[in-house]
């Protein structure tokens, strides 16, 4: 195994970077306003070891939740997830240890104001307050304006072009503590994403993950072929396995990203070094604070068991947990649902299938799953 060489930075009381043990963390899955639930969240992921613990962050009340369950839990080590609403950052800070930003996401508001201007802010926040900083780029919500200088086929590019501009932002201003993430849920992408990251940025810890990786077993399988092949080459600083789980399993999580490490370290390795994909993909979010039903959890377990039949059949089905990141994030499946609190919206590619009811919703999508098995077959067959 490679060592590596990234600097360190302080998270509460844990370093990440240098020669620091890979910290692994987690995400709470609840609302972020439901306290209690989200209370009981960050419990059973530090009681599954979680050295950082996420929570997600949009609107005020999130943060009058947010004050309530550092008090809970005041031994966590918080990391806090700004969503579109960056200026949420100063009233979030004083709780949290460290503060992650999409810069996919700095264009929502105050449109006419410069990204560095906004960059600057969030610095001068995490500066006051002591806290590290993640830049956190992912796949299904680049910056448009990097998406616009690439190729569509090239979705690597735009993300590595993104992180790398706002490290120089945060090296302009003077500012160290920060590691940066770039996401996908193709294990392939993140290995090659992170690898030409490592290149251009070794000083930089690096936050791996697979994201919307999926269900165990899969979603495991995809998760560990990315980190096998990284870790070893010395790249990861700190680990997130993304698993769409029942909320009180949350600490699963963890407890795969441990396993992961332990196997890295001791030579336990899968054999195959890059991600196959030969038949159905099943990607399916880890919900957040933004899930508006439930019930999205259950259906993509059903989904799962429903397209059993077809799993010998190279398809990408993604079922996301909401509506803010779910249109976007399902664009690259061949089927695609997002759920809002009463409807399932469900899409083929980019193209909008129409709105269905948690009942109707797994008929129709067996429909559209017949109907593309079919016209696959008679293209190969032509
Ligand atoms: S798709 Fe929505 S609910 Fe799922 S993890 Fe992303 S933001 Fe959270």
């Amino acid at each position: 195994m490679h060592t590596r060489s990234t600097r360190e930075i302080r998270i509460g009381n844990i370093r990440i970077g240098g020669s620091n043990p890979i910290a692994v963390q987690s995400m709470a899955a609840t609302r972020t306003q439901d306290v209690a639930a989200t209370i009981r969240q960050v419990e059973l992921l530090e009681l599954a070891g979680a050295d950082v613990i996420r929570i997600a962050v949009d609107n005020p009340k999130d943060v009058v939740a947010l004050a309530e369950i550092r008090a809970a839990r005041p031994n966590a080590n918080l990391v806090i997830d700004l969503q579109e609403n960056y200026r949420l950052a100063e009233k979030v800070a004083p709780f949290v240890q460290k503060l992650r930003y999409n810069p996919g996401h700095l264009y929502h508001i105050e449109r006419d104001k410069p990204v560095k201007e906004k960059v600057r802010y969030l610095v001068e926040i995490a500066r006051s307050y002591n806290c590290a900083m993640r830049i956190g780029v992912n796949a299904g919500s680049v910056d448009p304006e990097k998406l616009s200088q690439y190729s569509k086929e090239d979705s690597i590019s735009p993300m590595l072009d993104s992180a790398l501009e706002h490290c120089a932002m945060l090296d302009d201003l003077g500012f160290d503590q920060y590691c940066v993430s770039l996401k996908d849920s193709d294990p392939n992408k993140v290995i090659d994403a992170n690898l030409r990251f490592a290149e251009a940025r070794p000083d930089v810890p690096l936050h791996l993950g697979v994201t919307e990786a999926g269900m165990p077993p899969d979603g495991v399988i995809k998760t560990r072929i990315a980190f096998e092949q990284l870790i070893t080459r010395g790249i990861g600083d700190t680990i997130r396995v993304s698993l769409t789980l029942p909320f009180e399993n949350k600490g699963d999580e963890v407890t795969v990203g441990r396993q992961i490490l332990d196997d890295i370290e001791h030579g336990r390795f899968r054999s195959v070094p890059r991600f196959e994909q030969k038949g159905m993909n099943i990607i399916s979010c880890p919900s957040c604070s933004r899930v508006e039903n439930e019930a999205f959890i259950d259906l993509a377990h059903k989904v799962k068991e429903m397209t059993e039949y077809a799993k010998d059949h190279a398809i990408t089905i993604a079922v996301m947990g909401c509506r803010v990141n779910g249109p976007g994030e399902t664009d690259d499946a061949d089927l695609g649902m997002w759920c809002a609190p009463s409807f399932v919206n469900l899409k083929r590619g980019p193209e909008s299938i129409g709105s269905f009811t948690y009942d109707e919703i797994l008929g129709r999508l067996r429909q559209e799953l017949d109907k593309l098995i079919e016209e696959k077959a008679s293209v190969t067959s032509a």
